[in-house]
């Protein structure tokens, strides 16, 4: 491990100290695996059944929908890769709700989940199919008319390919601007989610923080759901939002 993820867990540990509100947040991952792993980004199962474990020892209710200022858990999955899909008796059988975050044009991509495949998550009652752009690219640097299509064309596929509604969406790499905000509005999104570190009611303009929690062992973890990362929005804010 690096210096500097020794020192960012340090941060978030020491500054877990200032929170005991318990307040609702939203946490996400990349994906989980147990044989085949399909992105470095990925958490392995035992770590992510830890995860669960702790939050429900904490007390916290894991809900498809924040609605509560204190005491809820929101799970979200960004890029929808495969190993979801392989572990999903894993996500039955906890029974949690999690939100997938899925690429449009990424669908039929090796490593991914299939068009196939999402139709049958879709149908399942712990899935909630939202929108991760149509191709994943950094929307910041687009003009208007290329920021709409990303974000109005993945809506517009997904739907068709579920016949069911998709209302919620989140950045490519966390990346966004004013723009993305309001487009993301005028075109239907109705629930957007940064990759700024923060509480649910504490959204900034409009967009909901979550808390990336993929690596974190037991200790990293408690701080964060506790709100010990939230030292570090600054330095997120100036990489991941550009007015
Ligand atoms: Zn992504």
């Amino acid at each position: 491990m690096s210096i500097i993820s020794l020192f960012r867990i340090l941060i978030i540990r020491v500054s877990s100290f200032f929170y005991i509100s318990r307040r609702s947040k939203v946490i996400f991952y990349h994906d989980i695996h147990s044989n085949t792993k399909y992105t470095d980004m990925s958490t392995p199962v035992d770590l992510f059944k830890k995860h669960i474990q702790m939050i429900r020892e904490d007390g916290y209710e894991i809900v498809s929908e924040i609605t509560q200022l204190k005491g809820q858990i929101e799970i979200s999955f960004d890029d929808a890769f495969l190993g979801l899909y392989d572990n999903i008796e894993l996500i039955k059988e906890l029974n949690i709700p999690v939100r997938l975050f899925v690429i449009s044009s990424y669908l039929d991509k090796a490593g991914h989940i299939n068009r196939k495949q999402l139709i049958e998550l879709n149908q399942l009652p712990q899935i909630i199919v939202a929108s991760h752009t149509h191709s994943h690219q950094t929307l910041a640097k687009m003009d208007l008319d290329e920021i709409k299509f990303e974000l109005k064309s993945s809506k517009d596929q997904l739907e068709r390919i579920l016949a069911s509604k998709v209302d919620s969406i989140c950045f490519p790499e966390g990346n966004f601007n004013r723009a993305s905000v309001f487009l993301s509005e005028a075109v239907g999104y109705v629930k957007i989610y940064s990759s700024l570190p923060g509480f649910y009611y504490d959204d900034f303009i409009g967009v909901k923080k979550r808390s990336l929690v993929q690596f974190a062992q037991e200790r990293e973890f408690k701080a964060i759901l506790k709100g010990g990362d939230h030292c570090l929005l600054f330095w997120y804010k100036r990489k991941h939002y550009n007015k």
